[in-house]
């Protein structure tokens, strides 16, 4: 097998932001994963917020001796050899992605298929709305127009002003992500409150993820579903926010891909907990991974490729709200 990667950078229709930062585009690794003329597609995306960047990705796959590889072994086989080692759960995801796409593609088989997805379970998709002026937001929910519920990114001191010009453009059901920016617990708990009046079905990540006790205590009193974000990394995370989150956002580039991915769904519903699916701003490729777990999630959140300008790859299919898994084999994609 060949490995061969390059950097690449996803501009955004509108600069982004959240509570911690606002940028214009996102770096990426592109990866590509070849056998008997046939090409598997990865994919890291690398927020400047976090750990691993295009360099720490690119230094890691450099690391990696695929020339000896064989994929006449089993596909398991070969995620062992990428998971050696602590860390660079991006790297790995990028690797993990393009190693399912080109068996997918061996095997003539769609990838959503070979996880055990029913697409007939597909959940509707948010689009998210970065924080922005009235008029921004305005245009931000017209562009939105095909998807039947809105993200909103608050943790700041204008959540409820954001809230307010928003309801004066559309009564779509919400999603609210606080990327921990609420510190104090009363306040959150108020926040949460007003929000569910709002037409707010969920939280994502109210408080830091270090206030354990206080998440514990907002949890027994909240009346919308907290979800885990930054507090859960991957399936070891998962059995100590029980009592704390009423469930966990899966993203493959924070777990390390896809096999982890399945892993998670399996451990949260043995737990009894609700699971989402969420991406960071990704192409249409680590997207339509996380798009053949997604009819296993209770929620999905996969906007990425509808937020950029330059998506390497088609855009995917949007139907009633819904991501439409393609029938080709592996994730599908077609180069553009
Ligand atoms: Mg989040």
């Amino acid at each position: 097998m060949k490995l061969s990667f390059k950097n690449y950078f996803l501009e955004l229709i509108h600069p982004f932001s959240i509570s911690s930062n606002t940028r214009t585009e996102t770096p990426i690794v592109l990866t590509q994963l070849e056998s008997r003329g046939l090409i598997g597609y990865g994919e890291a995306s690398l927020p400047p917020y976090l750990e691993e960047s295009q360099e720490s990705v690119n230094q890691f796959l450099k690391g990696l001796d695929f020339s000896r590889m064989d994929d006449t072994v089993p596909i398991d086989t070969i995620l062992d050899f990428i998971n050696t080692g602590y860390g660079n759960a991006f790297a790995k995801a990028s690797l993990d992605i393009a190693i399912h796409d080109l068996f997918g593609k061996i095997q003539n088989k769609p990838l959503y298929k070979t996880l055990g997805s029913n697409p007939e379970r597909m959940p509707i998709t948010s689009c998210t709305l970065g924080m922005a002026s009235e008029e921004l937001l305005e245009q931000k929910v017209r562009e939105a127009e095909r998807f039947s519920v809105l993200k909103v990114k608050l943790g700041g001191a204008e959540d409820k002003a954001i809230i307010r010009t928003i309801r004066k453009f559309s009564s779509k059901p919400l999603y609210i992500d606080a990327n921990q920016g609420w510190s104090d617990p009363i306040h959150a708990l108020d926040m949460i409150t007003w929000l569910s009046d709002q037409g707010a079905l969920l939280i994502e990540q109210p408080l830091p993820k270090g206030m354990r006790s206080e998440q514990a205590w907002l949890y027994d009193r909240s009346p919308l579903p907290l979800i885990a974000d930054e507090s859960c990394q991957n399936e070891s995370d998962i059995s100590g926010l029980k009592g704390l989150f009423s469930g966990i956002n899966i993203k493959l580039m924070k777990c390390g891909g896809i096999r982890e991915g399945l892993k998670m769904i399996h451990t949260a519903r043995n737990l009894d907990m609700k699971i989402m699916i969420g991406c960071m701003n990704e192409s249409s490729c680590a997207i339509m991974a996380a798009a053949a777990l997604a009819p296993q999630c209770d929620y999905v959140d996969l906007d990425g490729p509808f937020l950029i300008k330059n998506n390497p790859f088609e855009d995917p299919e949007i139907r009633e709200g819904k991501i439409v898994l393609s029938e080709r084999p592996g994730l599908g994609l077609i180069p553009q």
